[in-house]
């Protein structure tokens, strides 16, 4: 008998109808012989509706108090889910993080898992029942309740799956699975029937939004394989996985892309050692995030600088800049406060040279100008006005072939 976690995210229990919907779907792999574990996310809009009551209240709410609010959704949809089933004649019981024992450490709002009890879980499997598991929610030490940051439900699942040595680790979502850029923005994206570890963690952290990053860490530190599939299909989707089972090699996998970013540039700064501590220093002093960074000299004693940030941080690191490029005899610094980061992502490239010159060369066919670029050993990030942020997406997705991966990869997944 094999032990399945299947976690449905919130646009899978969105409604009450879908709460069916998902029920029978558990019920299938239920009746097939096999022990179920789901871990439900809150009904989709409802973390963002407690999120703003929040906020309406008050601009810093307490992050304990944060935390046993915003984990209040996924209570909701698990005792539903119960119910539902219960309504097919399926035994089923519903348990939050706390019933559970999913112990975090005590950062509220983003808090880690640190350890996972089982024999709740084990035991209520071996009476008969499915288990449904809150996502996004555990317990510290104090007893307090933790949230495990937004996407949080499916590190969730991957804990669940891990700790229990689940057999598979399902994550159902109201798309196919994996594509190479969202089909939300190019229609014409394909769905990848494989995606390596490495390249999802990219992908996830370059702002795909398919599967909270921590957990694709902690699938690939348990070495446990992530099936990502759709509630409303019966796709066999996309399966996160070594790189070494990848059937089909591909040079490049995907493209990622963030918009709400902002560009600022320092020039003629001095040239001198410590200078780049103290410029992102005074920033990250005030909490903001810088993304992208680089520098290169103009002459020999003086240097240019140019970063990114988030664009609700703009205005706030602008104003830091400013004051610094005052004190340090710098020009006055330059802005593109509407930029987007377009990224892409791929294992190939660290054996396969030209795809940065291949990728640099569509966006210039498609007249679009490059404002910055950083790379890694599998991504090259390059940022670009906003406004040509689709048909840049289109540009570089076209160059590498992506738009004609579908085809061949299906039939690719059905042979194996
Ligand atoms: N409900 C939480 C969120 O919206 C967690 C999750 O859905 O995974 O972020
Ligand atoms: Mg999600």
């Amino acid at each position: 008998m094999a032990l399945i976690v299947q976690k449905f995210g919130g646009s899978s229990v969105g409604t009450l109808d879908r709460i069916h919907h998902v029920a029978s779907r558990i019920i299938e792999t239920k009746q097939s012989g096999h022990h179920v574990v789901v871990v439900v996310s809150a009904m989709q809009g409802e973390t963002d509706r407690l999120i703003r009551l929040a906020q309406t209240l008050t601009n810093e709410p307490h992050p304990r108090e944060y935390d046993v609010l915003v984990s209040t959704g996924e209570q909701v949809s698990m005792a539903l889910l119960a119910m539902a089933l219960q309504a097919k004649s399926i035994p089923a019981r519903s348990f939050t993080g706390h019933q559970i024992g999913i112990m975090t450490d005590e950062t509220h709002t983003k808090a880690r898992i640190l350890n996972v009890k089982t024999e709740t879980i084990q035991k209520t499997l071996n009476d008969g029942f499915v288990v449904i598991v809150a996502g996004f929610q555990g317990i510290n030490k104090h007893g307090d309740i933790t949230t495990l940051g937004r996407g949080g439900s499916d590190t969730t699942a991957v804990a669940l799956a891990a700790a229990l040595k689940a057999d598979e680790c399902q994550i159902y979502t109201d798309v196919e699975g994996v594509y190479t850029t969202d089909p939300h923005l190019l229609p014409e994206a394909s769905l990848l029937p494989q995606i390596s570890f490495e390249e999802m963690l990219e992908m996830s952290s370059l702002g795909a939004k398919v599967l909270q990053m921590r957990s694709v860490e902690l699938a690939s530190k348990h070495n446990l394989p992530i099936r990502v599939l759709s509630t409303f299909s019966k796709h066999p989707g996309t399966l996160v996985t070594f790189e070494d089972k990848i059937m089909q090699k591909r040079l490049v996998s995907g493209i990622a892309f963030s918009r709400e970013e902002s560009l600022i540039a320092l020039s003629a700064v001095p040239n001198r050692a410590g200078i780049e501590g103290q410029i992102l220093g005074k920033i990250s002093d005030a909490q903001i995030e810088i993304d992208m960074i680089a520098q290169n000299a103009s002459d020999q004693d003086k240097t240019d600088f140019t970063f990114t940030v988030q664009r609700k941080d703009f205005p706030k690191a602008l104003k830091i800049v400013e004051t610094l490029a005052a004190e340090l005899g710098a020009l006055s610094p330059k802005t593109n406060p509407k930029v987007a980061k377009l990224s892409l992502v791929g294992i190939g490239m660290r054996s396969h040279a030209g795809v940065a010159s291949n990728m640099f060369r569509a966006l210039g066919n498609a007249n679009i100008n490059i404002q910055m670029i950083t790379t890694s050993e599998i991504k090259i990030s390059v940022v670009i006005d906003e406004d040509s942020l689709e048909r840049g997406v289109r540009a570089v997705h076209e160059a590498f072939g992506l738009d004609k991966l579908s085809v061949e990869t299906h039939q690719d997944f059905m042979e194996t």
